[in-house]
């Protein structure tokens, strides 16, 4: 974790016009600079006129299931949605990340990058109904994450319709993996490509609806599989070998008892027990799955010792009657998300904090698991914010999203992209 987590009081509020430091002024003054420019005023008149124009192409990329590791006729629609938008270099790598890029005047200077992931949360199976009704849009996945590969779309179509020259390149980012067991893959493949890792300067990840929060903080997450295996057998003839249920039972007494500090909070969860076949087996297997989640890596490690040493300690039975009767088990990490903050003095920060003051629009530093948490925890600066409009029920099948108040949104995104890369003077 890095420090001086503690100390920035969680959820604070950033007010507009609040007192400013030297520094942020110099943000401010950036920001103010490029809100200013005729170019930026014609992109945002561009957002407005085409807000209907939008809104279909939120439904119509909705309609194509995402499901986890599943991407592939998505991502092979935003390929052609970069290429009719004329963007430079585009291509998909081998887990289908999508990638195009803006060219700005400075060839040398770092990428800004802006991404969304692809996937969704919904299994290959659901039913993908996309509606209108009203105002409101309507579809598994609609805002999260419609709403953001809508935003990359409008923020790319803006920068062309209305010719702003800026010095450092923008990437625009489609990415994979993001959701559950996705385990942020598609952004973890990315940091790993010395390309990538040695362009891009810094990234805004757009994800879901909104506009009043800045995710600047990576909630750091691992998750397990136990599987505790015994020989079996019949409860009556066989009536003495070691059950792997009640091993895997004293597992999570054990475990359970684990103390966790309120700050920073870490937590755990067992979330699913499975075992046996029938009521008069001794089973063969019993497996259980674990969530933990904290701000610190220290606590992380704290509970996965903790946990092996549940294990251990829970498994090891005496009562076979032969020596092939002892229990076996295993634990195998099916997730692991890394904690790591964005320094409170960070570049980033102050421009994303400056451009709301500029839009007048009130916003809260927040912790959360997002595909900013990668490049967070390689020291490169990261924020994940919202593509505007609101939305709910994600996650399921009943998910919405209204546009109003998209606007706000996407200029918010297209200031921070253009004040993070600089401006020419017109
Ligand atoms: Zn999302």
């Amino acid at each position: 974790m890095a420090l001086g987590a503690e100390q920035r009081s969680f959820g604070e509020a950033v007010s507009p016009g609040a007192a400013e430091t030297r520094t942020s002024r110099t943000a401010q003054q950036i920001v103010a600079r490029v809100a200013e420019l005729r170019s930026v005023h014609a992109a945002f008149a561009w957002f407005r006129a085409h807000a209907r124009e939008l809104e279909d192409l939120q439904l119509e990329v909705t309609a194509i299931p995402a499901p986890p590791w599943g991407e592939a006729a998505r991502s092979h629609w935003l390929k052609t949605r970069f290429e009719a938008l004329g963007l430079s270099d585009i291509h998909q790598d081998e887990l289908g990340n999508v990638f195009g890029i803006r060219p700005g005047s400075d060839a040398k200077a770092p990428y800004f990058a802006l991404s969304a992931h692809l996937d969704t949360v919904f299994p290959a199976e659901t039913s993908i109904v996309v509606l209108r009704e009203g105002s409101k849009l309507y579809g598994p996945g609609i805002s999260d994450n419609g709403s953001g590969i809508t935003a990359l779309l409008a923020v790319a179509a803006a920068l062309r319709e209305s010719s702003i020259a800026h010095s450092a390149s923008i990437l625009f980012i489609g990415n994979v993996g993001e959701e559950g067991e996705g385990n942020l893959r598609g952004m973890r493949h990315i940091f790993e490509q010395s390309r990538w890792l040695e362009s891009i300067g810094a990234l805004a990840v757009l994800d879901g609806a909104g506009t009043d929060t800045i995710i600047a903080e990576g909630l750091g997450s691992r998750r397990y599989e136990v599987t505790v295996r015994g020989p079996g057998g019949h409860s009556w003839s066989d009536f003495g070998i070691p059950n792997p249920i009640v091993a895997l039972a004293r597992i999570i007494d054990r475990f359970s008892q684990t103390m966790v500090p309120s700050a920073p909070k870490t937590t755990f969860n067992i979330g699913i027990v499975q075992g046996g076949t029938s009521v008069n087996s001794i089973p063969q297997s019993a497996t259980m799955r674990v969530d933990t989640r904290s701000a610190s890596v220290e606590q992380l490690d704290r509970l996965e010792r903790a946990l092996r040493e549940a294990v251990k300690e829970g498994s090891a039975v005496t009562g076979g009657r032969k020596k092939q009767d002892a229990l076996t088990a295993a634990v195998q990490v099916i997730g692991d998300r890394p904690a790591a903050d964005l320094p409170s003095d960070s570049h980033l920060l102050k421009v994303i904090r400056a451009v709301d003051a500029q839009l007048n629009n009130s916003s809260r530093v927040q912790r959360a698991s997002t595909d900013a948490n990668i490049p967070l925890s390689l020291g490169r600066e990261a924020i994940a914010i919202g593509a505007g409009g609101s939305g709910g029920g994600a996650h399921t099948v009943n998910e919405w999203y209204d546009p109003a108040g998209r606007d706000l949104g996407l200029k918010r995104i297209l200031l921070l992209t253009l004040s993070m890369c600089g401006v020419s003077e017109e």
